[in-house]
């Protein structure tokens, strides 16, 4: 058998029963990665200044860097797969809500010269109007109040 066939093979294996990578192993990877870069930025920073309280902060990034590469490590081989599914499963629909507010927000600036945004005052839904409409009478979508409103 080729060299490289065993080298997988025995990867296999060793993997099997395991949980793998995921999403959010792979975002721990990258914040990791991020987290010690903004560290060793902020490092060079105090040693200019020989601030103290900055240098017990880069230790403290280093360490939550470090940490989340140590997780997502563990998480990959752990053999506790309920457990690490549900956290995929709440970071996963974690990640969504983020996503879904951040394209949101693109939208709203995107259309901020076409659309008045504004919240219900009752339930604080977001609802918007078409500019230069004056002030009118606004029926919340989702629980009927009305007020005014100026677009
Ligand atoms: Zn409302």
């Amino acid at each position: 058998m080729p060299f490289f066939t065993r080298i997988k093979l025995a990867l296999q294996r060793f993997m099997m029963g395991r949980h793998g990578p995921d999403r959010l192993s792979l975002a721990l990877l990258w914040g990791g990665l991020i987290v010690n870069l903004i560290s060793s930025l902020l490092s060079g920073v105090a040693v200019k200044n020989q601030s103290t309280l900055l240098s017990a902060l880069c230790l403290l990034l280093m360490a939550a860097g470090y940490g989340m590469y140590f997780f997502s490590i563990y998480r990959m081989f752990s053999r506790n797969l309920p457990k690490r599914q549900a956290e995929a499963q709440r970071f996963d629909s974690f990640w969504q809500r983020v996503s879904t507010g951040l394209r949101q927000a693109i939208n709203r600036f995107k259309n901020r010269k076409q659309y008045k945004y504004f919240r219900c005052p009752c339930c604080k839904t977001r609802l918007r109007l078409p500019r230069g409409k004056g002030v009118v009478t606004v029926t919340c979508k989702c629980c009927h109040t009305s007020f005014t409103q100026k677009a």
